[in-house]
């Protein structure tokens, strides 16, 4: 039976291909009593072995493509499952007490787990890490269960999650994974930003894929409209292959303009700029034609492994990303841990409102040791390019004058030191807490430009959490409160002779470019995959009109109602 699913267009193009779950499997069981004990630990004895071959395979893979870091994951792994301290009190257990071999597994796992935890000690914590996920695998074999094992998939495939972190949709094989759908997030969660950064169609937010869609089931993911079409009709199928044509041809159409400016048609220049998360995403800005980098968003340095990059590691990233863009500006954010990206090895306690909470540059300012090592990998790494320093998550003048103190205070001593630090670095802030776009004109006074991120000026103005798509409607680029901010900030900078870019993702929104050239944006940051788009966009636009456009949907009473005048001046401009 062939059904669709609507969700959001989190990232644009057609994927087809056939379903890959990547979900957490049912591992429940009874526990039982077993009249034969031998034939019992024979039985653990095999799930022992099939997970044994599974593991060295995976660490095979993960040496050749992730590297050993990353195998040395699978090798611990293996360790444990040869380590006859658990696997004797496991045997023994089902001999004498006469219970089933996965009961006998989870008991004795679960008390080493909480054994290891409760010790003061990062090794042993590790090692529990490492029973928990063994046992999962063992488990599994004895239940006849499969689990999933992204790094095997050896043929193209959609992945169907509940949610996919920032660091699992690192991990996505470009090579294999032709799209991805889930059943959480919004348009702006970390997973669809990364999903367009990595040009993987995808489509967030559907409530109920992981429900509906079983291993193997045909899927197309419709990243233009935000539809998944499970066991399509060959009809749907050909259909689709036709529009996923169209879409490449219009590509290839705005792939002409890769190298000339960004003008609107009456001579306004502005600059279209790149986000990107980590030094390989420069390909897709030089194929893009990204006239700078607006958002470099560190803190995936930071993430998928087990401990804070060096000085040194972060240097070379920022170094090679400075010599990359070959003295184009590059707007780099210090990290913006939190919300939903974490770092689960600086151990911080849960909180209630994680996207309220302790993150970003509180956090910096707090473990200051943190953000003063980042601070002096980019100083150091200054001289290589066009560097722009940008802390993200201001919300009062006191932390910008803190962090600017700190930012102060290394360069100084790097300087003693001999050490070689560009003269001109701008210092700018992420404009994406209400409290600071409303003070604007105070910021202006002190900051070197302002980078708007509406991506969480929505959500916190909305109050309306981005990561949920029960209040994704809420997600409102559009509506009059959003746009007066955001000409509050883009008036501020210009009234002290600084500049204002944006670097959420409305920058690269359809209806939202006209009302911000009009606005008097300077720089639009965005999805690399976006800007060829806008480019062509902006050339066919009157930047007075836009103008006049801006200041009338200034005046509207709602997020609908500007949509219709931005569509009503665009067909007549
Ligand atoms: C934003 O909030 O708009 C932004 C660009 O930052 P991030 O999406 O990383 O929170
Ligand atoms: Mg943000």
């Amino acid at each position: 039976m062939s059904s669709i699913l609507k969700g959001i267009a989190a990232s644009n193009g057609i994927a087809i291909a056939k379903a890959y779950r990547l979900v957490e499997p049912d591992l429940s069981f009874d526990k039982k009593s077993v009249e034969n004990a031998e034939e019992e630990v024979a039985r653990f004895q095999a799930a022992i072995s099939t997970s044994k071959s599974e593991l060295e395979a995976i660490r095979d893979k993960a040496m050749v493509d992730l590297g050993e870091d990353k195998a040395q994951i699978f090798e611990a792994h293996l360790l444990v499952l040869s380590d006859p301290e658990l696997l004797t009190p496991i045997e023994d257990k089902v001999k004498t007490e006469n219970v089933n071999a996965e009961f006998a597994l989870k008991e004795t796992a679960d008390m080493f787990v909480s054994m290891f935890e409760s010790m003061d000690n990062e090794y042993m914590k590790e090692r529990a890490a490492d029973i928990r996920d063994v046992t999962k695998r063992v488990l599994s074999h004895l239940l006849g269960v499969q689990i999933a094992n992204p790094s095997m998939v050896t043929e193209e495939v959609i992945v169907i999650a509940e949610d996919l972190t920032p660091s699992d949709t690192a991990q996505l094989n470009r090579q294999f994974v032709k799209g991805f759908t889930t059943d959480i997030g919004g348009r702006t969660s970390h997973s669809a930003i990364m999903a367009r950064s990595m040009e993987i169609p995808a489509v967030v937010g559907t409530k109920s894929v992981t429900d509906s869609v079983e291993n193997g089931d045909m899927i197309i993911v419709d990243g233009l409209n935000g539809e998944v079409h499970i066991n399509p009709t060959p009809e749907v199928i050909e259909e689709y292959k036709r529009e996923h044509a169209r879409y490449e041809d219009q590509k290839a159409e705005w792939a002409k303009l890769v190298n000339e400016p960004t003008v609107s048609k009456d001579g306004q220049h502005v600059e279209l700029a790149a986000n990107i998360g980590t030094p390989k995403d420069l390909e897709g800005v030089k194929n893009n034609g990204g006239e700078g980098v607006g958002l470099y968003r560190t803190e995936f340095l930071y993430m998928g492994r087990d401990e804070l990059p060096t000085e040194d590691e972060q240097y070379e990233a920022y170094k090679a990303v400075l010599e990359g863009m070959e003295d184009k500006p590059v707007v780099v954010r210090t990290l913006d841990i939190g919300g939903d990206k974490e770092l689960p090895y600086l151990n911080l306690p849960k909180e209630m409102n994680p996207f309220l909470g302790y993150r970003a540059i509180r956090l910096c300012l707090d473990e200051q040791e943190i953000f003063r090592t980042q601070l002096r990998a980019l100083l150091k790494a200054s001289p290589y390019g066009n560097l722009k320093i940008m802390f993200p998550m201001i919300s009062n003048l006191q932390e910008f004058r803190e962090a600017k103190a700190i930012l102060e205070e290394e360069k100084k001593k790097l300087q003693e030191n001999g050490t070689n630090v560009a003269d001109k670095i701008e210092v700018g802030i992420m404009v994406e807490i209400p409290s600071t776009a409303v003070m604007a004109d105070v910021f202006a006074k002190e900051v070197d430009f302002f980078s708007i991120g509406t991506n969480d000026l929505i959500q916190y103005t909305m109050a309306a959490d981005r990561m949920n798509e029960r209040v994704s409607y809420l997600y409102q680029p559009y509506n009059p409160a959003i746009l007066r901010l955001v000409k509050m900030v883009i008036d501020a900078a210009h009234n002290e002779g600084k500049w204002a870019g944006m670097c959420g993702e409305m920058a690269g929104d359809e209806i939202a470019v006209p009302i911000l050239l009009g606005l008097g944006l300077d720089e639009f940051s965005m999805s690399a995959t976006s800007i060829l788009r806008a480019r062509s966009q902006i050339h066919g636009l009157n930047q007075s009109d836009m103008k006049k456009l801006a200041e009338e949907v200034l005046q509207l009473d709602t997020n609908d109602e500007v949509i219709k005048a931005v569509e009503k001046a665009v067909s007549h401009s």
